[in-house]
């Protein structure tokens, strides 16, 4: 009996049940001391130690302090009060609330659903409970670019929603699934946009798996140059479905084309502290033609890899041709980012051209299946 009950948990565990919220730590990487939450829309509560219940409505700021290793809390009109942690919790279903950092770092953003807030290691912590829609929208607005048709922002909401799942276990040990940091994905509050809500929405629950049903590595950058890159080449991992695909979409597009100019002395200086032995008589010899993505710049026996140069000279992409003119020596480059999965200028000029976000996914990535989240197995 007992072994039987095993085998049930051990199979159901590649089947974790879906959360549909997402705890989303606030404001990561400011390490805030204190935070004025303000009602927007709805009703809260605050459960106190002592069995009270605060009501906070609408024009009742809480002001929280961190206070010797402890919360200080203070509700406009009423006294204060010391506590070791508090969680917000709206109470009709459509609560929202503004968060204010003051000072240097002074910034207001807004949030639905439920608030917590404690102290750790000199810092106020503020977690956000929020439904995953509402987050996956706000995840668009910051990360989506300048795109503004539905269909590619369903796209991206499906990449945002993928992300979110494969590495909702990043944060675990703090006691949260993600911070609103690049470190995981940007959020930087809710979108007032209707349309990023829209794609949200209307994609509910969908994330992108592959042939074994587990989630992809959904990667994104902004503009490929017109052959997004295969996974090996730049991460060296090779996943069957982040294959380079040649892109017709992007290439008029703002982030399509970059220029840099070295003075050769400085890319002489250069390629010698990167091994390169031999004597230099014609400067020409460091031409180097790149008509479809290569990994290695090459000259004679001289090669090094395209990534560490882009890296080490602060590069757009490592999509690019070299030629020497005059005292110069000109980099001549395509796309931006590491080109890897959804060019985004490619997706915005198909959705421009009525693809719609399955036609736009399919094609950026390779053999994927576009599923409810429900259907993932979810490897621990
Ligand atoms: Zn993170
Ligand atoms: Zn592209």
């Amino acid at each position: 009996m007992r072994l039987r009950i095993l085998w049930i948990l051990l199979f159901t565990g590649l089947y974790t049940i879906v959360s549909a919220q997402v705890k989303i730590r606030l404001f990561a990487n400011k390490s805030p001391e204190s935070a004025v939450f303000a009602v927007t829309e709805g009703k809260y509560e605050l459960n106190l130690f002592n069995g009270e219940v605060l009501t906070v409505l609408k024009n009742e700021p809480v002001i929280i302090t961190k206070f010797k290793g402890r919360l200080a809390c203070k509700k406009r009109n009423s006294e204060g009060f010391i506590c070791d942690s508090l969680i917000f919790s709206g109470k009709t279903g459509k609560d929202s609330f503004s968060l204010r950092l003051d000072g240097d770092q002074s910034v207001k953003q807004y949030y639905s659903n439920d608030l917590k807030c404690f102290p750790d290691l000199g810092t106020l912590v503020l977690i956000n409970i929020s439904d995953v829609e509402k987050y996956i929208a706000g995840v668009v607005m910051a990360e989506g670019g300048s795109g503004k048709h539905l269909e590619y922002f369903k796209a991206q909401a499906i990449i945002a929603r993928t992300y979110m799942y494969k590495y909702f276990d990043k944060h675990v040990a703090d006691r949260y699934n993600v911070c609103d940091n690049t470190h995981c994905q940007a959020f930087n509050g809710l979108s007032s946009d209707s349309l990023l809500n829209e794609a949200a929405q209307e994609t509910h629950g969908l994330v992108i798996l592959d042939k074994d049903s587990t989630l992809i590595i959904s990667a994104f950058h902004s503009n490929c140059g017109g052959e997004t890159s295969s996974s090996d080449e730049v991460w060296l991992s090779d996943q069957s479905y982040l294959k380079s695909v040649i892109d017709p979409y992007c290439v008029a597009s703002r982030n399509a084309s970059w220029q840099k100019s070295i003075p050769v002395n400085d890319w002489i200086a250069y390629v010698r502290k990167s091994g390169y032995h031999e004597k230099v008589d014609d400067i020409l010899v460091f031409n180097f033609t790149q008509d479809s993505r290569l990994s290695e710049y090459k000259t004679g026996s001289f090669t090094m890899p395209l990534k560490t140069m882009r890296s080490d000279l602060n590069l757009r992409s490592t999509f690019f041709s070299v030629f020497v003119k005059g005292d110069s020596v000109i980099l001549k480059g395509r796309g931006y980012g590491h080109g890897v999965g959804l060019c985004q200028e490619g997706a915005m000029e198909m959705a421009r051209r009525g693809f719609n976000y399955k036609q736009i996914i399919d094609f950026y990535y390779f053999g994927v299946i576009i599923s409810d989240i429900k259907n993932a197995v979810l490897l621990p």
